[in-house]
């Protein structure tokens, strides 16, 4: 495996908000490039500009830890960083692929935001985090931490085929329960669900049943995307081999669209087959409010209840606005509770304002309550 050791410029890529889907206000790739190397990666894509061959050539960002150091110390005179999760993984790389080993940058990242108290929230698709399980713990006393991992499914043989290089999914749900039963928090992101290999009913139920014995807090859940270029070429390769009769319905639900979206019928369909199989499972489909209520400040945490509740009511195909005002809450320099007028703000009418003035003083609200329950 070529390994190239590079000087990066800076290291955390702050984000306009809180987002939602991991709580988080800004994340970093410490490598760049990924041997576990899954057949749907959105990585490969040339918008990311990674050099070589995605699976083979590793990028390892050797100053990293130095510049961790830098950008989080509090004399600074930059902007100071927002509230939230530090996110270690997405993106272009996973924190502990196996160059990790030998690196040790994302265990040397972890003492340093141990050191200066920040919570972490990390996704991966290794069993290797279970090395750091003394600073995630050493965290998660101070701020607070959350592991998740990344799965298509829990079926082994399949992911032999789409994510070659990565844990099994039976080794990634058992270093779930692992890192449960010893007090940290942590759920799954079920994505990419594959079209037509991972998405039938038998598959999704086992999924789901096998998430929930491992003790997952949650399942943040997508469909795949395909953008035409090295990821789409990668991805038809591996599923000719796998079973090309399935060309041609990949070939129906992925019309070429910028984003690399399947159809909305397709993912119409998927959502439905979800809601109704979790409603044997019941497993909360976005983080729990109690994971990270008490690490936002009033702002972030109103903007992320309404776009968590957005995400519920899309997700059972009712219209929402509440997206819209939790982007224009995310964007306030002053605190939502020093707004005399709330219906001043964009996208807030009189039932978002009760929902706000309601999450204001108890900390959360009753219908966001409900609609996280699973009935
Ligand atoms: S683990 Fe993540 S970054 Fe690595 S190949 Fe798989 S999807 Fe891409």
């Amino acid at each position: 495996m070529p390994v190239a050791e590079i000087s990066a410029k800076s290291i955390l890529r702050k984000q306009k908000r809180v987002d939602s889907w991991f709580i988080s206000f800004c994340g970093m790739n410490l490598y760049r490039g990924c041997t576990h190397n899954c057949a749907y990666c959105d990585g490969r894509h040339e918008k990311y500009n990674v050099n070589g061959v995605f699976e083979r050539d590793i990028e390892v960002k050797i100053n990293a830890p130095e510049l961790l150091k830098k950008e989080l110390d509090p004399s600074r005179k930059s902007a100071p960083l927002g509230k939230g999760f530090v996110l270690l993984g997405g993106g272009v790389n996973d924190s502990y692929q196996p160059v990790e080993k030998k690196y040790e940058i994302t265990r040397q990242a972890l003492k340093i935001l141990a050191e200066y108290g920040y919570p972490v929230h990390i996704l991966t698709k290794s069993v290797l985090i279970k090395r750091d399980f003394d600073l995630i713990q050493k965290i998660n006393k101070k701020t607070k931490a959350l592991v998740s991992f990344s799965i298509s499914s829990t079926d082994d043989n399949i992911s032999k085929v789409f994510e070659p290089g990565a844990s099994l999914p039976s080794e990634r749900l058992e270093t779930l329960s692992y890192f449960r039963r010893n007090g940290i928090n942590g759920g799954i992101f079920y994505m990419p669900v594959i079209p037509f290999v991972t998405d039938t009913p038998k598959i999704m139920d086992k999924t789901l049943s096998d998430i929930k014995s491992a003790g997952a807090q949650y399942i943040v859940s997508s469909g795949m995307t395909l953008k035409s270029g090295k990821q789409k070429e990668h991805f038809f390769k591996i599923l000719s081999n796998y079973n090309s009769s399935l060309i041609p319905s990949y070939n129906n639900v992925y019309k070429e669209n910028i984003y690399g979206s399947a159809t909305s019928g397709y993912y119409n369909s998927l959502n439905k087959t979800l809601l109704s199989l979790n409603k044997i499972h019941k497993i909360p489909l976005r983080i729990p409010l109690s994971l990270f209520s008490d690490i936002l400040n009033e702002n972030d945490r109103i903007s992320v209840i309404l776009d968590q509740l957005d995400y519920l009511l899309k997700l059972k195909g009712q219209s929402s606005l509440y997206g819209f005002a939790s982007y224009s809450i995310s964007q306030l320099k002053h605190p939502v509770s020093e707004i005399a007028d709330l219906r001043q703000i964009k996208g807030v009418g009189p039932v978002t304002e009760k929902l706000i003035r309601e999450i204001i003083i108890t900390g959360t609200c009753n219908y966001y309550e409900k609609e996280m329950a699973i009935k």
